[in-house]
């Protein structure tokens, strides 16, 4: 007797994508992957000069010591030697100066707190933070009322509102919901992971170990719509290429995406998807001839009242060897801005005037003639935005269309996005997309 072997879509070839894969490779089904770019790896990918040995991710990237699907995954696959955990230093602004800040001893040192009972407000916050996991309570008021009741103003002010304003500009710091930074605070460590050549080495190598197994990894590939068909599967169109038929499809991209790929989803689900917030990111990566930071700080976390035109300055050289890339000292400049804001219209070489004398902040010697290069990524989906009771808004994998599937950041709330929980939800996802077709 002839066996139907499940023929199944996965849209985007970021770590998401590239989880569900493998479980349903596995699984016995028939996979073919989607993936607009000419890579994979989505918004961890990364990008590599001819005389660099190591790729450098568009969007700065590293892991948490527990972050424990990725981890979990790249030990199933026998690949955990190739994981790396250095010990960066980070550091916060202070009156026009960067003080360390990772760990109990820095963190009691750094002046912006002031001294006595703001500290200990600080630490107890903290630890409590750390302790509990009731999210769910925690998601029924803003960071900004419950960090103003239980650290105070003072400890609001001076850490924890830069940052909000920081990551989600004026229009939503007040009205972000306290799970949110629950999640950040609750798992997070200062040891900060990588993998050997760079995120884009580690998600070529999965994917070459996807094709082994038999994955049609289609790059350049950009899906362009989704519609059921008479007899209950779905047709697939590219833009250049004609409908292909599937029993299950993934969707692994953006909610908006997901909306304007399949406008036939009942209007309540699409309405849902319409209605999830998230903020953009920008973010240039210069290559330059000497290093920045003279004391050898990897992460500056800047509050928007410093005046510096963006909100972190990371130099990954003070993280991974320069040698790793031939000897040239990569920092990047990020923000996480709405899309409507010009810095997502400037050109290249505008941003480079606006950012560039900033750098003198950093290191007096610095001169323009330091920089080697710079590459521009922009992304209009770079964090999604929680509100009050968020954990009711957020869209089911299983959508209402039979076989179609939903699986991106904007799920794995409590979580804050990451590529840890990019592999939860794919593989959470291909769960499902199994059991449905198990009698
Ligand atoms: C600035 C920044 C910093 C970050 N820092 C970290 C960090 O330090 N650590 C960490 O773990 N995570 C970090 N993240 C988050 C992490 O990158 C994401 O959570 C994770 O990569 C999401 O994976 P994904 O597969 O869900 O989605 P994506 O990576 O967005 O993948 C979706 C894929 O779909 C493709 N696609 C879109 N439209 C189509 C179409 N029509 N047809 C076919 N393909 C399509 C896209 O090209 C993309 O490859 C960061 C993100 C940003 C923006």
């Amino acid at each position: 007797m002839e066996t139907h072997q499940d023929n199944i879509a996965i849209i985007g070839g970021g770590i998401g994508g590239l989880s569900a894969a493998y479980d349903l490779i596995r699984a016995g089904k028939q996979v073919t992957l989607f993936e607009a770019d000419d890579r994979v790896g989505g918004l961890a990918a990364g990008f590599k000069e001819p005389h660099w040995d190591w790729s450098v991710e568009r969007y700065y990237h590293h892991w948490f010591q527990s972050d424990r699907h990725i981890l979990g995954l790249i030990n199933e696959l026998g690949w955990a030697e190739q994981v790396l955990f250095p010990r960066p230093l980070t550091v916060m602004y202070y009156r026009g100066k960067f003080y360390p800040f990772d760990s109990i001893p820095a963190a009691l040192c750094y002046p912006g707190l002031g001294w006595g009972v703001n500290k200990v407000r600080f630490g107890l916050v903290g630890l409590y933070l750390r302790m509990t996991d009731n999210w769910q309570a925690l998601e029924k008021t803003t960071v900004d009322a419950w960090m103003r009741k239980w650290a105070g103003d003072k400890v609001y002010q001076s850490m924890w509102e830069p940052m909000m304003i920081g990551k989600f500009g004026e229009e939503y710091a007040k009205v972000v919901n306290m799970a949110w930074l629950w999640a950040r605070l609750h798992v997070r460590t200062t040891r900060l992971g990588t993998f050997q050549g760079g995120f884009q080495a580690f998600c070529d190598q999965l994917a070459e170990r996807l094709r082994e197994l038999g994955v049609a990894i289609k790059l350049n590939a950009r899906v362009s719509s989704i519609n059921p068909t008479a007899d209950g599967r779905l047709g697939i169109s590219l833009e250049d290429a004609a409908e292909q038929i599937y029993d299950q499809v993934l969707v692994t991209a953006s909610p908006g995406l997901l909306a304007h790929l399949t406008p036939m989803l009942p209007q309540d689900y699409l309405a849902g998807l319409l209605s999830l917030k998230s903020m953009g990111a920008v973010v240039m990566t210069l290559s330059l001839k000497h290093q920045l930071s003279k004391e050898g700080y990897y992460w500056y976390n800047i509050p928007k009242n410093a005046g510096f035109p963006f909100l972190s300055l990371v130099e990954h050289t003070n993280y991974l060897s320069p040698e790793y890339f031939g000897g040239d000292h990569i920092i990047y400049i990020g923000d996480y801005l709405p899309v409507e804001h010009e810095n997502f219209q400037l050109s290249q070489t505008e941003l480079e005037a606006r950012f560039l004398p900033h750098l003198k902040r950093i290191n007096p010697e610095f001169s323009p003639d330091w920089v080697n290069r710079t590459w521009l990524s922009r992304t209009k989906y770079a964090q999604p935005v929680p509100l009050l009771h968020h954990s009711k808004n957020i869209p089911a994998i299983r959508t209402p269309i039979t076989g179609l599937y939903f699986a991106s950041m904007s799920q794995v709330y409590p979580w804050d996005r990451g590529t840890n929980f990019a592999v939860e939800i794919g593989r959470r996802a291909a769960r499902m997309m199994i059991s449905d077709k198990t009698p």
